[in-house]
């Protein structure tokens, strides 16, 4: 229902970079909370991504620990797979945008390339029977190109979700799109596959990020991204607020009468604590802002 993104895309592009010992806290603390699949790292270029540097020894905690949640890492290419059999991972996520000057700046590649990189990816995880998960970006909008037309974005998806993949998680990286773009795009997608293999990956850039997973929910789609306390953005879009704020939408959803099997509380302490080692830092999460300030106060909305 929730995939967590908190722990890689929210975590990436901090200054404070977690300790190893603190980035497993994180991880057991959500699944405490009720969490059952997350992001807890990525294969890339140490160099180039210095936050996740610890990866294999996040992977190799967290699988030895055997918690009840299914751990996805980031695999760019063949080594980043070489790199998370190496540690026993047995969930990989995968990317790509609509937009070839996106590709090109993020992978050095076109979206074209950038396929058939996945695919050879796909061949070696599928022989290890790896659950795979791929994203999309760009879908309504590139920091580069621009708008981008539901026309152009949804043969990328399709060809995503052509893939033997367990799901194709559909982003909205720069947080431009609101539920009439959303609708677009999704009408054009196959309906059948919403219920287990289409997530949705909002940015709240703009204030939207809730209002279009209402509509992703109301369409079918039953597995919404969002990343605690609302961490994370996108580097080539300054200014951007992060992704949509895990505790916004579990607050949505439990109001709505839809149970998340996360317990708001614990989701809502592990973001306070998270902050506090990260020198204090705020969170934009509106719903935990509330329960910061109210939850000895006003226990029925916001314990
Ligand atoms: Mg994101």
């Amino acid at each position: 229902m929730i995939f967590e993104v908190g722990p890689r895309d929210g975590l990436q592009n901090e200054k404070t970079v977690l300790t190893l010992a603190d980035k497993i806290w994180l991880c057991e603390s959500l699944t405490a909370a009720g969490v059952k699949e997350m992001e807890a790292g990525a294969f890339v270029r140490a160099d180039k991504v210095p936050t996740m540097a610890d990866s294999e020894d996040v992977a190799v905690t967290l699988e030895n620990k055997r918690l009840a949640a299914d751990f996805y890492y980031l695999v760019p290419n063949l080594k980043g797979l070489d790199r998370a059999l190496s540690k026993g991972v047995r969930n990989i996520a995968l990317f790509t945008a609509v937009s070839d000057t996106f590709n090109a700046k993020n992978i050095g590649m076109s979206v074209d390339e950038s396929f058939k990189v996945i695919e050879e990816i796909v061949k070696g995880a599928q022989k290890h029977k790896l659950k795979i998960r791929g994203y999309v970006s760009t879908v309504w909008g590139c920091p580069f190109e621009g708008r981008i037309p539901a026309a152009k974005a949804v043969p990328v998806l399709e060809r995503m979700l052509n893939l033997p993949i367990a799901q194709l998680s559909i982003g909205d990286t720069i947080g431009v799109a609101a539920p009439k773009g959303v609708k677009e795009v999704l009408k054009l997608l196959p309906q059948s596959e919403f219920k287990s293999r289409v997530a949705v990956h909002f940015h709240d850039t703009r204030g939207t990020a809730l209002a279009n997973a209402e509509v992703a929910y109301d369409m079918g789609v039953r597995t919404i991204d969002s990343s605690l306390g609302g961490l994370g953005g996108c580097p080539f879009a300054p200014g951007a607020a992060g992704n949509l704020a895990t505790e916004d939408l579990v607050y949505f959803l439990k109001e709505n009468g839809v149970d998340t099997g996360i317990d708001y509380t614990k989701l809502c302490e592990t973001s306070l604590k998270l902050s506090q080692k990260m020198s204090n830092r705020a969170l934009s999460s509106k719903a935990l802002q509330a329960y910061a300030a109210n939850c000895s106060k006003n226990p029925v909305w916001d314990k």
